[in-house]
């Protein structure tokens, strides 16, 4: 290890992009990665259009023999369901080997270099730097080190992911929710998708969640699994603060929102980008306004998501209000996942026929 402009700490996809953004300012830039290639994480592994935006300002084109192109996302509940496409592009989808792989060689061409297998446990043991990055995922050691644990709100749920070798029957990311937890399914290749399950029970797996699902079962029949089961906690947590000094964190280390959003990546890829023109101005400080201006859209995404998890009365009546009126799942759609070109725009009367809308206001009332 030798002296850089920046250190960062942890190289997985929030690492790997701050890494490349930074470089691309003409910074150098040092990675440590604790694990060694292949870096695989349970993940529903789908890029939302934004996040893949992202991704070509880096310099990244991720082809279709990569992967796959997603067009939106359907919900699905006891037989009923509704779907809206993104208001512009696709999503892409592709294991997370696979573009843990992109990633890492598209930072090395540019000149990041790049340690594997090296643990960091205390920012002493880094040579001179002007900036030390806390990528280092959800349980991050940097953000505790830096004092930067302080947290406006953290609740957590558990995640699990397995892929199943069978050609996707939609070009859509299926959402199914049962009264446990949701099953997602991500169109990851021609020949494979990712099933991941998301719940507050940390007892339960994949194979128990299915049997909420009779349809989503018979489907996978039989099918061969192409990976192994792999769990990870997935946490909503905002921090108060996500710089002290010259430690800045990025990625789930900085905050992080559920995973029913599908936002992490793209999250953190745009935060890279902010990053990077925060190091060359040399003030964090808009970094920080730019972090918690990020955060607004995905955190009311998944405000919404959450409260359908944890009401089912609520969950049964707000998708059955969706899939009569298709047009405001594509208005919240929109909403969430269009960063930058969209508002939400839902006339009066359509609030009217929103049951969350009636539940908040009862809500309000009691
Ligand atoms: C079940 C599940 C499904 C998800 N589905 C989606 C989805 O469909 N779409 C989406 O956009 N997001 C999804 N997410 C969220 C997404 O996975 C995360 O937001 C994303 O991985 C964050 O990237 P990161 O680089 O910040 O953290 P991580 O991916 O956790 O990477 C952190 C890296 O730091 C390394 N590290 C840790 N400590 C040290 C240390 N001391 N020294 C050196 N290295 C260290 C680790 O080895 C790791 O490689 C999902 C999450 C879960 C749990």
């Amino acid at each position: 290890m030798r002296a850089a402009d920046v250190f960062i700490i942890g190289g997985g996809p929030g690492g790997l992009t701050a890494a490349i953004a930074a470089r691309l300012k003409g910074l150098d830039v040092t990675v440590v990665e604790a694990a060694r290639p292949p870096v695989d994480r349970a993940c529903g592994e789908g890029i939302l259009p934004e996040g893949v935006d992202v991704l070509r300002q880096l310099g990244i084109s991720l082809s279709t023999v990569e992967a796959l192109p997603f067009r939106g996302i359907r919900f699905l509940q006891e037989g009923a369901s509704v779907e809206a496409s993104f208001p512009f592009g696709c999503g892409l989808a592709l294991r997370r080997t696979l573009l843990h792989e992109i990633l890492a060689s598209r930072a090395v061409g540019l000149g990041v270099r790049l340690l594997w297998g090296v643990r960091i446990t205390d920012a002493s043991e880094l040579p001179p730097c002007r900036w030390i990055v806390g990528a280092d995922g959800q349980n991050s050691r940097v953000r505790r080190a830096g004092g930067l644990e302080a947290a406006s709100r953290a609740s957590w749920r558990f995640g699990f992911r397995r892929h199943c070798a069978i050609a996707p029957w939609s070009d859509f990311v299926e959402v199914h929710w049962g009264s446990r937890c949701q099953i997602y399914v991500t169109p990851v290749s021609p020949c494979e998708i990712g099933v991941a399950l998301l719940s507050r029970d940390s007892h339960l797996r994949l194979d128990g969640a299915l049997r909420e699902f009779p349809e989503l079962q018979q489907r996978l029949q039989g099918v061969a699994a192409s990976s192994s089961e792999r769990g990870a906690v997935t946490a909503s947590r905002r921090l108060c603060r996500v710089f002290r000094g010259r430690t800045v964190l990025i990625g789930d280390a900085s905050g992080s929102v559920d995973a029913i959003t599908g936002q992490g990546l793209s999250l953190s890829f745009r935060q890279a980008i902010a990053m990077a023109e925060a190091f060359c101005s040399g003030d964090l400080t808009c970094y920080q306004a730019e972090h918690s201006r990020l955060a607004r859209r995905p955190v009311f995404a998944a405000n919404m998501l959450l409260s359908m998890d944890r009401f089912p009365l609520l969950r049964r009546s707000v998708l059955r209000a969706l899939a009569y009126h298709p047009p405001i799942f594509a208005k919240l759609l929109q909403f969430g996942v269009a960063e930058s070109r969209s508002r939400l725009r839902i006339r009066n009367e359509e609030w009217r026929l929103l049951p969350m809308t009636q539940f908040a206001i009862r809500c309000k009332k009691d």
